[in-house]
């Protein structure tokens, strides 16, 4: 039955003169969900499907400890400029998994139940992502700090990922497994060898350790990036005429570092060599426009710097629903 133009004109005419009532609604106010989507992002490279994953968040001080050799006013200054929290400052944790069409490669792997409550969300996101970590047949490690390798063994003791063989950089094995140096390190600075060794002292001869310059996997080329670790290796990977360098902690968040190169971050060990990596590995990805993924960018970590001044802009990918 269709209304008559003379009767719609009408019922518009008394709702015009009708006198303003306060709107009901018959349903509740929605209520608020109060946490994020799950935190994973596709991207193709070459014939490679990548998957972003994000493993969660630390808040940090910024002071003359993470920052030790730039001013922190100017650190302040320049996360300001960029409307980034600086009251704390937010550290976010990422890593990717790497489909090559025969392999499932997890490069790094968070900290599963071994963090902050803040942090451990990888899990979450691979079922998500539609990924079970008993699929993943590999997992790359860039170094052995707690936040890249934590994730591997579970608090409870047990493997994270059952069916993965496990790739270490020989350096850090060398430097992070070794009893002597551990307790020569300074107090404050051993927690990162306990984790190593609660990580992989239990199973240590399924760890298979490489080096520099090589093809860890096919496609995947470790590259020296030290300084940050004296095994501290980030990963180019290639398919067809694509690559993506995962520069790991070479660089931390691109906001500031890529930014500022020759700014010194608190947890590099050896500073000057880690300036020196962090430049060397953001000209080659200038130098040849590469994507890059970085640990310590915010989600979905994943973009392009250029050269501009004595540092890089840092352009990060835009969400895309196609792939
Ligand atoms: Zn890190």
């Amino acid at each position: 039955m269709s209304i008559s133009r003379r009767t719609a004109i009408v019922s518009a005419a008394a709702v015009l003169a009708a006198p303003a009532l306060p709107v009901i609604s018959a349903h509740a106010a929605a209520p608020k969900v109060g946490k994020q989507v799950a935190g994973f992002y596709r991207f193709n490279v070459g014939d490679f499907e990548v998957t972003a994953l994000h493993d969660g968040a630390t808040p940090y001080e910024v002071n003359a400890t993470r920052f030790p050799n730039a001013p922190v006013e100017d650190v302040i200054k320049l996360m300001d400029q960029q409307f980034i929290p600086s009251k704390p400052g937010i550290s976010p944790f990422n890593t990717v998994i790497v489909n090559t069409g025969s392999k499932l490669i997890l490069i790094d792997a968070g900290f599963a139940n071994n963090g902050a409550p803040t942090t451990g969300q990888m899990a979450a996101n691979m079922a998500a992502a539609g990924i079970s970590p008993a699929q993943i047949d590999t997992v790359l490690i860039s170094h052995f700090h707690p936040d890249h390798i934590n994730g591997l063994r579970n608090k409870e003791g047990q493997l994270v990922y059952p069916n993965a063989e496990i790739i270490v950089p020989s350096k850090d094995v060398a430097h992070y497994l070794d009893e002597a140096k551990m307790n020569a390190a300074p107090e404050a600075a051993r927690g990162a060898f306990q984790v190593a060794r609660r990580v992989f002292m239990p199973n240590f001869k399924d760890v298979k350790q490489a080096e520099w310059g090589k093809e860890w996997m096919t496609g995947i080329t470790a590259i020296q990036s030290d300084g940050h670790t004296p095994g501290h290796t980030s990963f180019v990977v290639s398919s067809g005429n694509k690559s993506l360098l995962v520069i790991g902690d070479a660089s931390n968040d691109p906001r500031i570092f890529a930014r500022n190169p020759d700014w010194h971050l608190g947890f590099d060990l050896d500073k000057a060599q880690a300036v020196a990596s962090r430049r060397k590995l953001l000209d080659m990805a200038a130098a040849d426009k590469m994507q890059v993924s970085f640990y310590h960018a915010a989600f979905p970590a994943t973009g392009y710097v250029a050269k501009s001044g004595a540092g890089y802009d840092w352009f990060p990918l835009s969400y895309s629903a196609a792939m």
